[in-house]
């Protein structure tokens, strides 16, 4: 049986990112894919934004490595020159008795090391964004927009540029823990049973039943699983905004903000709805959900 030292399991962002971790520090890694190219899940359906790190609870992980994740990527994208744009976000009031919510939010940022939150007056934040209508705004300058394709295939590029491999359509099936590491049974075109000494599991959303299918692995250890899907609606024409636009967040998500690709076209969402398994299909009826949230922000007339 070939012998490997670290295997990690995914192609997405996270499986790349630990990949290229592992090899630049001298370890030697293969990142399997299931799918016949790289970030085809999770990592290429999402609205592509660096996050500055404003609303997770203090001290979490997530606070933490966000702020951290996001200077370093920003420093990583420019060394390389990579397409990203920093180009800010307001997050919006359209009602007086949301006004005094930007104020805790900047309160919370601040807590988590994002100490570069503005608040705006309306009259400020139309002078910034004219097609808003608002009551007050933050405006957080660090929020940015990156090309998460060419984010990926860098990392990939260093993976294979230190001696790493990325192997695509290579399921893996099962794996058993075993005194030195792990014996791993791959499907896929050629099929074959490997041993390593480090498995990473990063396959996403298949990442818990895929912990499960670990035979020796404490099954109570991996998360159960509860899907949140989320559709976006593409504004056709140009956008009437140069920044990023979210509303207060609402209970359980960010409310319907609008993001911007790196060419500068605008989508809404995602909005939040629970399944109870993976479909990427989007309902065209969504929409309707969609258009009051919107028009309290972007009202009909404002270009
Ligand atoms: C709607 C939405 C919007 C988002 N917007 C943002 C955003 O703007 N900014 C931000 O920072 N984050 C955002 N996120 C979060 C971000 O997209 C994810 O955190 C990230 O993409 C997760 O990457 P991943 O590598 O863990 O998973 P994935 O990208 O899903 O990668 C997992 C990979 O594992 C592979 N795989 C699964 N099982 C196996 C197996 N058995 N064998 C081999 N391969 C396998 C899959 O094919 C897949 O390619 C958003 C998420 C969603 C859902």
């Amino acid at each position: 049986m070939e012998r490997l030292d670290c295997v990690v399991v995914g192609a997405g962002v996270v499986g790349l990112a630990v990949g290229r971790a592992l090899a630049l520090a001298g370890r030697e890694v293969v990142v399997v894919e299931k799918a016949p190219r790289i970030g085809d899940e999770t990592s290429s359906r999402n609205s592509e934004v660096i996050h500055a790190g404003i609303y997770y609870d203090k001290g979490s992980l997530m606070a933490r490595l966000c702020v951290a994740g996001r200077k370093q990527l920003y420093a990583y994208l420019g060394e390389r020159g990579l397409p990203h744009r920093r180009c800010g976000k307001l997050i919006v009031a359209t009602a007086p008795d949301e006004t005094p919510k930007l104020s805790a939010i900047r309160a919370r940022a601040a807590a988590n090391g994002v100490d570069d939150l503005t608040e705006l007056s309306a009259a400020e934040a139309q002078a910034m964004e004219p097609a808003l209508s608002c009551t007050g705004a933050l405006h957080s300058p660090s929020t940015g927009i990156v090309d998460t394709h060419a984010y990926m295939l860098s990392l990939q590029g260093d993976i294979e540029g230190t001696g790493g491999m990325v192997v695509l359509n290579t399921p893996l099936l099962a794996a058993r823990t075993v005194a030195d590491g792990f014996e791993l049974d791959f499907g896929g075109d050629l099929p074959d049973t490997l041993h390593c000494r480090l498995l990473v599991n990063a396959a996403g959303l298949h990442a818990p039943a895929l912990a499960r299918r670990i035979t020796g692995y404490d099954a109570v250890r991996a998360p159960g699983t509860y899907y949140a899907k989320g559709s976006y609606f593409s504004l056709s024409g140009r956008s009437p905004f140069t920044r990023l636009i979210y509303p207060v967040p609402v209970s359980g998500g960010l409310g319907t903000h609008l993001t911007l690709d790196l060419a500068g076209a605008a989508r809404f969402g995602p909005d939040v709805e629970w399944v109870d398994h993976i479909d990427y299909a989007v309902d065209p009826a969504r929409a309707a959900g969609f258009y009051g949230s919107i028009r309290r922000y972007w009202p009909i007339g404002r270009t």
